[in-house]
C-alpha cells in the first residue's frame, strides 16, 4: 500500500499520543461518574475540574465560564438555540454570516421556522467579513450575532474583536465559532470580548466527541439538552471526563510551541501554494492574504474536483472538496459561491489542510501527485 499523506486536517486531526496517555487512566481505572459522591466519583471530578481549570487558564477565561459539550456542533447549537430560547420579548433577529459552518447555518434556518428572523452578512470577494456590515445589520431586535473566527473552507481570518466591540456597543450577545483557529492561534477571550465562543478537541490533536462552549459570566442562555445538573445545568448527561482531559491536554500541547509550529505549518502551506501556482496551469488560490497557517483552497480551473479528489486518493493523498460535510454530495460549496465563484469553479476546488505532523517531503510529493492526477483526469 502507498504511504498515506494526510492533508485534510481541517476535517479532523490525528490523536496526539500524549493526549491518549493523559486520557487512558480516565478510560480505565478512574471510571467513576463525576456526579457520584464516593471515592471513585471524586477521582473523576478531580480530573474534570483540572481539565476545566486548564482550558480556562489557556483561553483567559474563568473556571465557571467553560462548559463541556459533545462537539462544536452541539456548542454552536447551544449558543444559538440557547440564546433564542432565553431571548427578551420582541428580540427575534439573529445575525450570522453567509459563510458560517453548516452547524450554524442549519441551526439558523431551523430557528427561522420557529419565528426567528435571520439576517446574513456577506463576505467580500476574498472571503472577509466586515465588522461595520455587522454594525449595520444589528438592530435593537437582535438577540444574537455570530461571526466565525476563521473559515473552515478557505481559512480566512475574520475581525472578531471589532465584531465583538460592535455587538457590545449595541448591547447584543456575540458568538464566535473558533473551531479552526483554536490550537493554531493564541486566542484569549479577554482579548476578543465575545459573549460566547466554541471549539472542539479533534481539530487540534484531541479526541473526537468533546467540545467547549465558553459562556461569559453574566450571559444567560437556556440549556438545549436537559437532564441532570451537569455543566451547571447547561448540559445534562454524564460527563465525558476522559474527553475533557484529552481536550485540555491537546490544547495545552498546542500552546507549548505555538509560534514555532504555526510558522512551520505556514512554511509548508506557502511552499505547497507557490509550487502549485507556478507549476500547475490555471490554478487559482482562494481566500487572499490573511488566512490560517494550514488551509489552502485552490481552484483547478476546468478540472472536476471530485474526479481529482479520487485520483489523489488512489495515490494516497487525502484532501477535501471544501467542507467535509458537503463532500459526497455534488452541491458546490456555499462558501466558494459566496465569494463569487461559479458552480463549475466551485466544483473544481480542493482544500488542502496541513497540521504539525506534516512534512516538506509530503508537500513535494503532493505537488507531483497533483500533476499526474490532473493529467489522468484531463485525459478521460
Ligand atoms: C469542524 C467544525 C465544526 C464542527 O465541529 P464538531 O466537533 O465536529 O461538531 C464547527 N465549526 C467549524 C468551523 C468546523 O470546522
Amino acid at each position: 500500500m502507498k504511504e498515506t499523506i494526510y492533508f485534510d486536517n481541517a476535517s479532523t486531526t490525528p490523536l496526539d499520543s500524549r493526549v491518549l496517555s493523559a486520557m487512558t487512566p480516565y478510560l480505565t481505572e478512574v471510571y467513576g461518574n463525576a456526579n457520584s459522591v464516593h471515592k471513585v466519583g471524586r477521582m473523576a471530578v478531580k480530573g474534570l475540574d483540572e481539565a476545566r481549570e486548564k482550558v480556562a487558564d489557556l483561553i483567559g477565561a474563568s473556571f465557571n465560564e467553560i462548559y463541556f459539550t459533545s462537539c462544536a456542533t452541539e456548542s454552536n447549537n447551544l449558543a444559538i438555540r440557547g440564546s433564542f430560547l432565553s431571548r427578551e420579548e420582541g428580540k427575534n433577529t439573529l445575525v450570522i454570516s453567509s459563510i458560517e459552518h453548516a452547524s450554524v447555518l442549519s441551526t439558523a434556518s431551523e430557528l427561522e421556522k420557529q419565528g426567528a428572523i435571520v439576517k446574513k452578512v456577506k463576505p467580500n470577494s476574498s472571503g472577509y467579513l466586515s465588522a461595520s456590515d455587522y454594525q449595520n445589520s444589528i438592530s435593537s431586535d437582535c438577540f444574537l450575532a455570530c461571526m466565525m473566527y476563521a473559515n473552515n473552507e478557505i481559512g480566512t481570518i475574520q475581525p472578531v474583536k471589532e465584531f465583538a466591540n460592535a455587538c457590545n456597543e449595541k448591547g447584543v450577545l456575540s458568538f464566535s465559532d473558533c473551531v479552526q483557529a483554536m490550537g493554531v492561534l493564541d486566542l484569549s477571550v479577554k482579548d476578543l470580548g465575545v459573549s460566547m465562543l466554541s471549539f472542539t478537541a479533534h481539530k487540534f490533536g484531541g479526541p473526537k466527541g468533546v467540545g467547549v462552549l465558553y459562556i461569559k459570566n453574566g450571559v444567560k442562555i437556556s440549556p438545549i439538552v436537559s437532564g441532570g445538573h451537569q455543566e451547571r445545568m447547561k448540559r445534562g448527561g454524564t460527563s465525558n471526563v476522559a474527553g475533557a482531559v484529552g481536550l485540555a491536554t491537546a490544547l495545552e500541547l498546542s500552546r507549548q510551541n505555538l509560534l514555532e509550529e504555526t510558522s512551520k505549518i505556514k512554511g509548508l502551506k506557502d511552499r505547497l501554494v507557490s509550487r502549485i501556482l507556478t507549476e500547475i496551469p490555471n490554478a487559482v488560490l482562494n481566500g487572499g492574504e490573511n488566512t490560517l497557517p494550514g488551509i489552502a483552497n485552490v481552484t483547478f480551473k476546468g478540472i472536476g474536483g471530485e474526479a481529482l479528489l479520487y485520483a489523489l486518493d488512489l495515490s494516497g493523498v487525502c484532501a477535501s472538496l471544501g467542507a467535509a460535510c458537503s463532500s459526497g454530495t455534488i452541491e458546490p460549496s456555499h462558501v466558494l459561491k459566496e465569494i463569487g465563484l461559479s458552480d463549475i469553479d466551485a466544483k473544481s476546488s480542493i482544500r488542502f489542510s496541513l497540521y504539525k505532523q506534516n512534512t516538506v517531503e509530503e508537500v513535494d510529493r503532493v505537488v507531483e501527485v497533483l500533476k499526474s492526477s490532473i493529467k489522468k483526469v484531463s485525459e478521460r
